[in-house]
């Protein structure tokens, strides 16, 4: 087996309780330690309520915490997720657009909530809410599915998405998002870093290319939903369009035994990458690109 210096690595995809994850800043920063890691990113779901104290145990620590985000966008009728990294996370202004998208947020989730009721599914939002820890309000599809399972509705979290929350599914619902295109404006006019999350699961790599030649200044390569073969294609395409290319596990925490999604540390991208997002936001703040 190919061994890999971890020391030398970068998680650029982590959740925490301030969105679906399940694990506090804290917890994935102590993660990140035990697995050896340079780096990880906190990228919560439209908030970055978790940023601070996962910079504070970074400083700690001696593991570097890339302040990021994780935008909910719309296009062709499906979830698209818009990483932004090295965010001005302590801007009001920056901080009062994430808020609009939690508003947003919160609409669908009253809009999922109707439909599975309508589906026979008779759980509320309030006790969805009652189950949610961490710094903030901020539910997710997730935290649902959980409320499904306690109640007896589903097996599993994965049933829970397979039949009626993923976008396959019978209660899939999308309210009016901002577009990806926007979502890329709003993270690179505030000096941050754009790039687009798991492009492998969207299954239309169209798009893909109309947000490189939108804008994008990276793609995630590696990610867990991203298959072999898809991850050499964005590489190949991230050199072609000269975008930085990132990596990250998009840790959740655990849910039951298994950790939602991937372990931290699953997937990385090389710490060498951060230097070069750091730099490019960096220039942005200077106003010498755009
Ligand atoms: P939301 O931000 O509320 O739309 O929820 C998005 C989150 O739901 C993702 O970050 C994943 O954690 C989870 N998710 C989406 N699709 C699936 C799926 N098919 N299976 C399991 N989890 C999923
Ligand atoms: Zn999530
Ligand atoms: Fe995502
Ligand atoms: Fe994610």
């Amino acid at each position: 087996m190919e061994q890999i210096d971890r020391g030398t690595r970068a998680d650029l995809h982590t959740h925490t309780t301030a969105s679906d994850g399940t694990c506090t800043p804290t917890e994935n920063v102590r993660l990140a330690r035990e697995a050896g890691l340079a780096c990880l990113a906190i990228t919560d779901h439209d908030t970055v309520a978790g940023i601070p104290e996962a910079v504070a145990c970074g400083k700690q620590w001696g593991i570097e915490v890339v302040p990021g985000v994780e935008l909910s966008t719309l296009a062709g009728g499906q979830d698209i997720h818009v990483l932004g990294y090295f965010i001005p996370y302590q801007d009001a202004a920056f901080q009062a657009e994430l808020a609009k998208l939690r508003d947003v947020r919160n609409k669908r989730n009253e809009m999922l909530i109707a439909r599975l009721q309508e589906l026979g599914i008779q759980i509320t939002l309030e006790d969805v809410y009652k189950q949610k820890e961490g710094p903030d309000a901020n539910i997710g599809r997730p935290h649902i599915a959980a409320e499904m399972m306690r109640r007896g509705y589903v097996a599993s979290i994965e049933e829970a998405f397979a039949k009626y929350l993923g976008k396959l599914g019978a209660a899939y619902v999308t309210p009016p998002r901002i577009s990806p295109q926007q979502a890329i404006d709003l993270i690179k006019q505030a000096g941050g870093v754009a790039v687009l999350a798991h492009p492998g699961l969207y299954d239309d790599d169209e798009l893909v290319e109309e947000l490189i030649r939108y804008g994008l200044d990276g793609i995630e390569v590696w990610h867990p939903d991203n298959a072999p073969a898809a991850a050499e294609r964005y590489l190949r395409w991230a050199e072609e369009y000269g975008l930085l290319a990132t990596g990250g596990s998009d840790f959740h925490g655990w849910r039951g035994k298994e950790p939602f999604h991937a372990m931290l540390g699953s997937s990385t991208a090389a710490h060498t990458v951060v230097a070069q997002l750091k730099a490019l936001a960096a220039r942005r703040r200077n106003g010498e690109t755009g």
